[in-house]
């Protein structure tokens, strides 16, 4: 086995990027507009005001500008916690006796344990900067409620945030530390807004979803003098804030003068998945280089590889616009024993747009395969994966023990997107051997589909 690269390949502190990169510029086709839900006319930006922040509204709205500058507050933010390393998985190559060379952005080096501070802290800054009292946002499995708690706090203002309802029960302890730093936890659906109090009596007794949380967030932003909405993922901004992976990743690479020839990353609304590959992908569009790209979804939630390439909202109390998406229905709401995060009904804009022109891949994976996955590299790698980010890691072990048949050296990267300590209930359902495979009938997803706005 070969030495020479080290095991973690650090950047040094000036070599953060100090911009963040859009990959819609260099997209020929770029991502469908999104519209107002009313008209079915694209949105503008006064449209976007009462509900985004200015700054952030528009870096939405942008698809031809290729740089943003990282503020300096912000880059100085991101030196608590980055450069990330990437990290070549000797370990787990060993193990698996594949002449693959794997290796993996770490993300999870951070309290909120995700890639999710990345866009927090831009959120957070722009919200300040505005001269706003607060944000309000939803947040399934946590990371991105403490993400944006951590932000808020660093900048002094208020989170407000709807946490969806099977979360709040399973991770009690999330919650103590999103309370920590001065958040307010409201379980999703709630009866504080008038969609919570609608869903709770549409469907009793039910767990929630990330879409719902959504739209009691939204209501309570635009109720509320002071405070915009924020949202953690599947935003084009997002995937702009979260380029800072993908720029770090392929930085480090460079270095050593490797390629990845295949790059990995699970795929929830598409936020670290776009981040990871948006120079990668940039260098595709401008035609520079290929890549094998693949996205992996939960098979309980499968977007990309099930659901269809249309409009649709991005909630599922139809609040917010329209986006085109590749959607499983905004009511579509994943079995209660999913387990494993990724639990968001559309997809990306940008990332659907470049699977259509077939720039990457998607497949799935069932739960059972990723906590297997996800143990398999505890025990070799030493970080105990979050159950997202394991997604990624299946595949990849995959790949590698593909190319154990074949006898190919190939590069694999993959986004090892946080660590798993508040999934533990999850994990003990696995280690209990209790964990069950739920797959959606064609039949649950085209019912769900048929209740999509017509446009
Ligand atoms: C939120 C989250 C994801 C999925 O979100 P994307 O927007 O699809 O990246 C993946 N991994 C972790 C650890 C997360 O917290």
């Amino acid at each position: 086995m070969s030495q020479d690269i080290p095991y973690k390949i650090y950047l040094k502190e000036n070599e953060i990027p100090d911009k963040w990169y859009n990959v819609r510029a260099d997209m020929k086709n770029k991502p469908a507009p999104l519209l107002n839900p009313g008209t079915h006319e694209p949105l503008k930006l006064e449209e976007l005001e009462p509900i985004f922040c200015t700054e952030l509204a528009k870096q939405e709205l942008d698809d031809t500008t290729p740089y943003f500058d990282i503020p300096a507050e912000i880059q100085s933010f991101y030196k608590m916690y980055r450069p990330s390393p990437v990290v070549r998985a000797y370990c787990l190559e060993k193990a698996l006796g594949t002449p693959a060379h794997i290796y993996y952005k770490f993300e999870g080096n951070n309290t909120s344990g995700s890639h999710k501070l990345n866009s927090a802290i831009a959120q957070a800054y722009y919200a300040k900067q505005q001269g706003l009292k607060g944000v309000t946002t939803e947040t399934g499995a946590g990371q991105w409620g403490t993400a944006l708690s951590m932000a808020c706090a660093y900048f002094g203002i208020d989170c407000k945030v709807f946490m969806v309802k099977v979360s709040y029960e399973q991770k009690p302890f999330r919650r103590e530390v999103m309370r920590t730093y001065g958040a307010s936890i409201t379980p999703s659906p709630s009866m504080e807004t008038d969609i919570g109090r609608k869903i709770n009596e549409e469907f009793p007794g039910t767990t929630g979803s990330l879409g719902c949380a959504i739209s009691e967030a939204v209501e309570t932003a635009v109720k509320n003098p002071g405070y915009r909405y924020v949202l953690g993922s599947v935003l084009s901004q997002v995937l702009l804030h979260q380029s800072v992976i993908g720029l770090e990743a392929k930085a480090a690479l460079d270095k050593y003068g490797i390629k990845p020839d295949i790059i990995i990353g699970c795929a929830g609304g598409g936020s670290n998945l776009g981040g990871l590959i948006a120079p990668f992908a940039g260098q595709m569009l401008r035609g520079e280089e290929n890549y094998r790209i693949i996205a992996v979804e939960p098979a309980s939630c499968p977007s990309l590889t099930r659901g269809k390439y249309i409009y649709d909202f991005c909630d599922t109390g139809k609040v917010t616009p329209l986006a085109k998406m590749y959607t499983l229905g905004s009511g579509y709401i994943p079995a209660p024993n999913h387990a494993g995060g990724l639990r968001y009904h559309g997809m990306s804009t940008v990332i659907s747009q470049l699977y259509d022109d077939g720039y990457l891949e998607a497949t799935t994976a069932k739960q059972t395969e990723v906590f297997e996955a996800a143990t398999k590299f505890a025990r070799t790698e030493g970080i105990l994966p979050a159950p997202e980010s394991s997604h990624a890691i299946k595949v990849a072990i995959d790949e590698a023990m593909k190319c154990k048949e074949t006898g190919e050296e190939k590069n694999i990267l993959f986004g090892l997107t946080g660590t798993g300590y508040f999934d533990l209930v999850a994990y003990k359902n696995y280690n209990d051997g209790t964990m069950e495979n739920y797959l959606p009938t064609d039949e649950e997803i085209a019912a769900s589909l048929a209740k999509c706005p017509q446009v």
